[in-house]
């Protein structure tokens, strides 16, 4: 398989919570590209996990942010300005809303389901970025993760449809501040995943078979390929990719109608 270079690169991946999130799936890549990779996950809870995890990166080096924490996230941009000096890539993977949110009417969200849904899952991209910034060189990049409901109505995901929407237009105007410096932005909108976030959706196993039966491929899309998407996107190989929502979804979202088996 083809293998890009990515030897004294330094990525910072921003929300693994076990080995089948799609955080972990680009970092597992970057790691074997030869990237230099740091990580943060939201709570103690979870150091464990991530410390298992990466016990075999031993240069690894692990954050505790709360992003809706604007001192943790400074502080893990101050200590990786002091051990680093630059960041090259930069992955973000974290979207949350209330489980509550997602079980009802989308027109029956609470003001603060909405607000925390939005923040967490949208504002955070465009928080980050702005701290890390100072600390892009040459070449720099993002990816953040997104979903399909973005765009179109995917009933039970509600709130999270519209962060998504938020998420992906932010992107764009990211592309716009960031591309001025030569820093590139870009959104990988991922077909369901078995992981902890999806498994949370109402629903989602129906959405996950319904992929299958409906796409062009025929087939799910895994870890491996959401993981492929990602290291492309920040790579150098992606140099002229700005700004954009690119599918990894075994072609689900080309579909208009799906006459069944013909
Ligand atoms: P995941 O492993 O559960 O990752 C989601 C991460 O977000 C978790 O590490 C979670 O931490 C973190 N997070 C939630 N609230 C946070 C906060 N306040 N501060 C910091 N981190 C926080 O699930 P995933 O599916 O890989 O999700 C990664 C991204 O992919 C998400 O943006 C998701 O919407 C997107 N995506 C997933 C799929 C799919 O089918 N899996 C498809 C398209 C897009 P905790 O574990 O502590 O809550």
């Amino acid at each position: 398989m083809l293998q890009i270079d990515l030897t004294g690169k330094r990525a910072l991946i921003m929300g693994v919570t076990n080995r089948r999130s799609l955080g972990w799936s680009i970092a597992a890549k970057l790691h074997a590209a030869g990237a230099e990779l740091a990580f943060s996950y939201q709570g103690e809870r979870l150091k464990g996990e991530l410390e298992k995890l990466t016990k075999d990166i031993p240069t690894a080096r692990l954050y505790q942010v709360d992003v809706t924490e604007e001192d943790q996230l400074k502080a893990v941009f101050a200590d990786l300005a002091d051990v680093w000096g630059t960041i090259d890539y930069l992955v973000h993977a974290i979207a949350f809303a209330p489980r509550e949110a997602m079980e009802g009417r989308y027109i029956d969200t609470s003001r603060d389901d909405w607000v925390t849904a939005l923040e967490i899952s949208a504002y955070s991209l465009v928080a980050i970025a702005r701290e890390a910034e100072p600390l892009f060189t040459e070449g720099s990049s993002m990816v953040t993760l997104t979903y399909y409901a973005a765009e179109k109505v995917v009933p039970k995901y509600n709130v999270m449809g519209v962060a998504k929407s938020a998420l992906e237009a932010s992107v764009r105007y990211l592309a716009y501040d960031l591309g001025k410096k030569g820093f590139r932005i870009n959104a990988v909108s991922a077909g369901p995943v078995k992981t902890v976030a999806a498994r949370s959706i109402p629903g989602f196993m129906k959405m996950y078979k319904r992929v299958a039966a409906v796409s062009p491929l025929g087939r799910q899309v895994d870890q491996e390929d959401v993981g492929n998407l990602g290291v492309f996107l920040l790579s150098p190989m992606a140099g002229g990719i700005t700004g954009e929502t690119i599918y990894v979804d075994a072609g689900f979202h080309v579909m208009g109608m799906d006459l069944g088996d013909d």
